[in-house]
């Protein structure tokens, strides 16, 4: 009676919660650095707190279903009118919202080995056929990608940085990438361009993907408050595209999907110039510190773009447990493909040197 396609599902694996792993172990939870799940290390920012607090004073109405007060923001940051911004439950939503809008039972996606994992449990969530195009390194093969694409093909997802590898396509690639596959295909293959980590870029690096939301009808692209922002536990995230697809989205948008704390906090958040340079500049530093430790451990890393990065470490899973003894977590990343390795979210620098310490007594003595 189940469709076969969602008894294929295997569900998410998210980082273990702080309270799980002090029950599991008789832990105390304050004592726990959890590096595992890209959060943003410095907390919620507290202009955002407070602008939630404030909201939170009537929580008997529904939310706004059209978040006008944060769309306007969002309007005015990348110059676009207001039917072009959607709004998401977290950036993950989005990535559902196009998967329900436009993928069926007969229809695939294309995305990349090792690419965010949601891409693949939204596409059979629809009962639609995936498309995994091996990576080139760690990384995106857009050549490859284009090239997997088939006649059925209705959605293509690009993760940019990606997690869990931390790659990252330049913007030349991926503004060639959306040429050809809009020149050749039209509207008939959307583009989700997944920019959740785009905040931890550093500046020469950076670009204005809504100039290629202009360019392209077939571009969504999509952005977080999750992670530079911090408020992943609020859920809030938005996707930028024209008023075709906008449409689309909010076509088969659950009416309320972002509550009204989210809203309020999310219009703070963005304002809070601050706050982002800060974030930015601490995951640079922890980044950096990591990265130290692992070349003198003699640990194989994939250079990361994001605020976590990727590092081999033989048996995952013993070195994940004895870390986890230790009151530290991190995301084994077996289920994506890479047995091997963990994914390691940049902490605080005191996070990091626990970590690191951690990590050094446990591969000297496993
Ligand atoms: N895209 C990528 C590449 C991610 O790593 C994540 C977070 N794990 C998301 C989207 C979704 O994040 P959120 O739903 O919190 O916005």
């Amino acid at each position: 009676l189940v469709p076969d396609y969602v008894l294929g599902i295997a569900p998410y694996q998210a980082g273990k919660p702080i309270e799980e792993l002090a029950r599991e172990f008789g832990l105390d939870p304050a004592g726990i650095v959890k590096l595992a799940s890209n959060e943003n290390p410095l907390g919620m920012p507290p202009s955002a707190k407070q602008a939630m607090m404030d909201a939170a004073a009537n929580l008997a109405r529904y939310p706004d279903p059209n978040g006008f007060d944060l769309k306007s923001v969002l309007a005015k940051r990348y110059d676009v009118p207001q039917n072009w911004i959607t709004l998401g439950n977290g950036s993950n939503d989005l990535l559902e919202l196009a998967s329900l809008a436009l993928l069926s039972p007969g229809t695939d996606s294309v995305y990349a080995q090792y690419a965010f994992a949601v891409y693949r449990l939204a596409t059979q969530a629809r009962g639609a056929r995936h498309i995994v195009v091996p990576a080139s390194g760690y990384g995106h093969d857009l050549d490859a990608m284009f090239a997997a694409i088939t006649p059925q093909t209705r959605l293509l997802f690009v993760a940019n940085p990606n997690n869990p590898t931390g790659t990252f396509q330049p913007a030349e690639e991926i503004a060639a990438f959306l040429e050809r596959v809009y020149k050749t295909h039209g509207d008939r293959v959307t583009v989700v361009l997944d920019e959740a980590y785009t905040e931890y870029l550093d500046p020469e690096l950076r670009f204005d993907s809504t100039q290629w939301v202009r360019q392209y009808s077939n571009l969504i692209v999509t952005r977080t408050l999750s992670k530079a922002y911090g408020l992943a536990g609020l859920r809030v995230g938005y996707a930028l595209s024209q008023p075709r697809l906008t449409d689309l989205l909010n076509r088969v948008r659950q009416p309320f999907n972002v509550n009204t704390l989210a809203q309020a906090a999310a219009i703070a958040a963005l304002s809070d110039a601050d706050f982002l340079r800060q974030a930015y500049e601490m995951n640079k530093a922890g980044k950096q510190t990591l990265a130290d430790a692992f070349a003198s451990l003699n640990l194989e890393f994939v250079p990361s773009y994001g605020n976590f990065v990727l590092v081999r470490v033989g048996d995952a899973s013993a070195v994940n447990l004895a870390l986890l003894k230790r009151g530290i977590i991190v995301r084994p990343v077996a289920g994506d493909g890479l047995p091997e390795w963990l994914r390691v979210t940049i902490g605080l620098p005191k996070e990091n040197d626990l970590f690191i310490q951690a990590l050094t007594q446990v591969l000297a003595a496993p």
